[in-house]
């Protein structure tokens, strides 16, 4: 089993809802069993601006999926809830991202892992600290010594609800 981080943002329809069935989905699926989930965060928008508030949170699980496998189960959730791909960046029923898997590095066409903006963002850095300041980066950097280099000015507000 190796352990993994997953990043979970929606923005469209009903964003809180979206989130619960998509950690259900994640906890129910095959080889993947979530751990902990870090309270929910409310984000602005960056990139494609004219859209809704996004909210975010991030799940740590076990898996025996490979991380190519893994990727695929979570493009299986997000087309359930109905996540209909138009501009890139732009507002979405739910997006799930592979942070972390394990120690490892991935560079394919169709994934990279650790995920190759998450250091600059704070929606993904401080929830992931909030459960796991401690777990390591490929290069051995902890997540807490990365969050603490954040510059991103862009709001990010803890709303202190449980999702799990
Ligand atoms: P960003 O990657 O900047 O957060 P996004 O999540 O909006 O943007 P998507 O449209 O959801 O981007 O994904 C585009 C592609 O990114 C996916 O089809 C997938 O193949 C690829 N991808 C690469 N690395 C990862 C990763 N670590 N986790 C999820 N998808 C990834
Ligand atoms: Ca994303
Ligand atoms: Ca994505």
């Amino acid at each position: 089993m190796t352990r993994a981080y997953i990043g979970l943002g929606s923005n469209q329809g009903e964003p809180v809802e979206n989130i619960k069935k998509a950690l259900k989905l994640i906890d129910g699926a095959k080889k993947i069993k979530i751990t902990a989930v870090s309270s929910l965060y409310l984000t602005e928008p960056e990139g494609y601006e004219d859209q809704p508030w996004f909210y975010n949170c991030v799940a740590e699980i076990e898996t025996g999926l490979s991380p190519q496998e893994l990727l695929e189960t979570l493009q299986h959730i997000e087309n359930g809830l109905g996540r209909v791909r138009t501009v890139r960046w732009g507002p979405r029923t739910i997006d799930l991202d592979i942070l972390l898997y394990d120690l490892c590095l991935v560079n394919t066409e169709q994934l990279t892992i650790p995920h190759p903006r998450m250091e600059e963002r704070a929606f993904v850095m401080v929830p992931l600290a909030e459960i796991a300041g401690g777990a390591l980066f490929p290069d051995g950097r902890t997540v807490n010594q990365v969050t603490n280099l954040l510059t991103n000015q862009r709001k990010c507000i803890s709303i202190r609800q449980k999702m799990w």
